[in-house]
């Protein structure tokens, strides 16, 4: 019946008696929940003696904002759903969750839930991280050490929020550096203070609760996590970020791997497309995940094969891959022109040769010793002038087949002329559409015209010895 229906709509639950009223004036502190185990440990040192931690009793001034990648382990969110957030809800702590809207800044933050009664870590929001590796075709890039998928699924999203709902009220962000980590500590203190005074004003405070306040580094935290919630938490990352394999934990990520095959295989097509478009672009700079995996095969037999049938099943496309890169600075133009250069020389773009660096060696000797000068040849000898210096590389990758595996290896397979003729690279899986779009950074790839993956199995079998089982 339909008004059944809608008396059901109104028929909200009970308010709790008291919602605890946010104090006016006073600055609110927020934790940026990761859930992994270092904010799963402050969220319970706070519920457990507010304030210890200069928070009110009823944790009114607290807020709890996490932000949703998309690709979190499904182990992690049901961690947290069973264990954390019916202490949260039990408190009225004020939990948020917030996720990129898409793929351009311009598209916004979204907020999945604003509640004091959380029930559910959110799995995904409107643009997932893999959403954008794959319609960029690539892996998360490691270069330059940076996470980029950090900051802008998190930091980005984060600051986003933070200053819609603050204005220009100040407000205390809570990180969960541990003890260990107090040089990452400082120097997140250092970029906040940076931040601030560009401002002219407080932004935010940062506080590390356990390093200022409990001193606890990794392994106790760990052990705080298990003593009070009765079960070991496990690592919570992106499935697919490079950073989480370092050596020691290689084993239990491959293990969570094995423990979720369907994910497994989804980060797994993601390498394979990215490979496909450019083989130096593997999961782990070029060490790939694939090769990884099939290293140790027999246990991680079912996951390839999971992935194999996949991968058989994908739709598959023929690229047109083209490159450009923009003229980059020489080492000798940054030592001698410095941050930036007002009086560019041949040597500023193009790299001065051996010989020219031997012929032509550039110093004063005083009578102390050698003082280096910058360069004075001209550079009229040609055997002076070395390669250019590369800058910036873009990307345009144009579809020009679609179809099924089979179907897209015929018509690539028209011949090996062919291929060499139009430099076409295959691909796997749909990355961006038809129109051709100019993506920046992706390495330099070893051979620029045709690469052929070879077939699954042969790369599977000589993977354990040789590293050459990606281009041929
Ligand atoms: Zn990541
Ligand atoms: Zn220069
Ligand atoms: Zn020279």
């Amino acid at each position: 019946m339909v008004a059944t229906a809608q008396t059901d709509l109104f028929a909200l639950p009970d308010l709790p008696p008291t919602v605890p009223a946010e104090p006016p004036g006073k600055r609110r502190t927020v934790l940026s929940y990761g859930l992994g185990a270092d904010s799963t440990a402050i969220i319970l040192k706070f519920l457990a003696d507010p304030a210890a931690y200069g928070l009110e009793p009823d944790l009114s001034d607290l807020v709890v904002v996490h932000a949703v990648t998309g690709d979190e382990w499904s182990d992690s969110l049901s961690f947290v759903d069973r264990l954390v957030l019916p202490l949260l809800a039990a408190r009225q702590v004020r939990t948020v969750q917030i996720a990129r809207g898409g793929r351009r800044d311009a598209d916004g933050v979204l907020v999945l839930d604003d509640t004091r009664a959380p029930q559910r870590i959110w799995e995904a929001g409107p643009w997932r991280l893999s959403d954008e590796l794959r319609a960029a075709g690539t892996v998360p890039q490691m270069a330059s050490g940076r996470r980029t998928c950090s900051i802008r699924f998190k930091g980005w999203a984060l600051d986003a929020w933070a200053a819609f709902e603050f204005g220009t009220a100040a407000f205390r962000r809570v990180i969960g550096y541990h003890a260990g980590e107090r040089s990452r500590a400082e120097k997140d203190t250092a970029i906040q203070e940076k931040i601030n005074a560009d401002a002219g004003r407080i932004v935010c405070e940062p506080y590390y609760p356990l390093i200022d306040a409990d001193g606890m580094d990794r392994a106790a935290v760990e052990a705080y996590v298990h003593a009070r919630l009765g079960e070991r938490i496990r690592k919570s990352y992106c499935a697919q970020c490079p950073f989480s394999v370092s050596c020691a934990a290689k084993d239990r990520h491959e293990e969570r791997l094995r423990d979720h095959p369907e994910t497994a295989s989804a980060v797994l097509m993601l390498e394979y497309t990215s490979q496909a478009l450019n083989e130096k672009v593997a999961l782990y700079g070029e060490r790939s995940l694939y090769q990884q995996l099939a290293e140790d095969m027999p246990v991680n037999d079912a996951v390839l094969t999971r992935f194999e049938r996949d991968l058989e099943r994908a739709p598959f496309a023929l690229y047109e891959v083209r490159r450009l890169y923009l003229p980059g600075r020489t080492k000798d133009c940054r030592t001698w022109h410095g941050k930036r250069c007002s009086s560019p020389r041949w040597w500023c773009r193009t790299k001065r040769t051996a010989k020219c660096r031997r012929g032509h060696w550039a110093g004063i000797d005083l009578r102390s010793g050698w003082v280096d000068t910058a360069p004075w040849c001209e550079g009229y000898d040609e055997a002076c002038r070395g390669e250019q210096a590369k800058g910036q590389a873009w990307r345009s990758v144009r579809v020009a087949f679609e179809g099924t595996r089979l179907e897209t290896e015929m018509h690539s397979c028209a011949g090996a002329a062919r291929r060499k003729a139009c430099g076409c690279v295959r691909g796997a899986a749909p990355t961006s559409s038809g129109r051709t779009t100019w993506t920046p950074g992706t390495a330099t790839p070893r051979q620029t015209r045709t690469w052929w993956r070879p077939p699954l199995e042969s790369s599977r079998s000589n993977a354990a010895g040789s590293r050459k089982s990606g281009p041929r």
